[in-house]
């Protein structure tokens, strides 16, 4: 069941430590079709709506290459969840469950990630499918999906030969 911020029976809150800012900058704005928590999907589905993400100007240069890859790796800042919960009931069914035992959004740092279908790249906007979270929600980073190496070059000749 989706929470707004209350908390549940068997959950437990604590007071969270003096901030140890790491300096995170928002590189852009996710745009998608939800605008409340409790419609939202829980995961982003591949076949899901399409959604864009607005890449700040400043970033756009650092966007170059990312066409060749099928799928990328989103990770946003769940800004509207609470961050003090250390026992969770997802279910509200008083059966509480440590915060990183989950992926629920409410932790800590309400990082979420997702593996996304690249659809295109216009200017400073990457159309995706598979994400999950609110409209207007910051955006952290963007990578390829998970690859042995990158940057991915060419095939070179030889690149597939094993050594004897
Ligand atoms: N796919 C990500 C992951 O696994 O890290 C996030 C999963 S989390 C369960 C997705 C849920 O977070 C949504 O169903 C919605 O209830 C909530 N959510 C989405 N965007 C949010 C936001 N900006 N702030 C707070 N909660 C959000």
């Amino acid at each position: 069941m989706v929470r707004e911020n209350e908390i549940r029976v068997g959950e437990k809150q604590c007071a969270l430590p003096e901030t140890d800012d790491a300096g995170l900058v928002f590189i852009g704005t996710i745009h998608t079709p939800w605008t409340s928590r409790m419609e939202t999907p829980r995961q982003g589905r591949q076949d899901g709506p399409v959604c864009r993400i607005d890449v700040l100007p400043l970033f756009a240069p650092a966007l170059a290459g990312l066409e060749h890859y099928a799928e990328v790796e989103v990770l946003y800042w769940l800004h509207q969840s609470r961050r003090d919960l250390l026992l969770q009931c997802p279910a509200n069914d008083g059966n509480p469950r440590g915060t990183f035992s989950l992926r629920s959004p409410v932790r800590p740092n309400p990082i979420g990630t997702s593996r996304c279908r690249l659809l295109r790249i216009e200017g400073a906007s990457i159309f995706v499918q598979g994400l999950d979270c609110l409209d207007g929600t910051p955006l952290i980073d963007i990578k390829p999906d998970r690859c042995a190496f990158t940057p991915i070059a060419p095939p070179q000749k030889g690149d597939f030969e094993v050594a004897e």
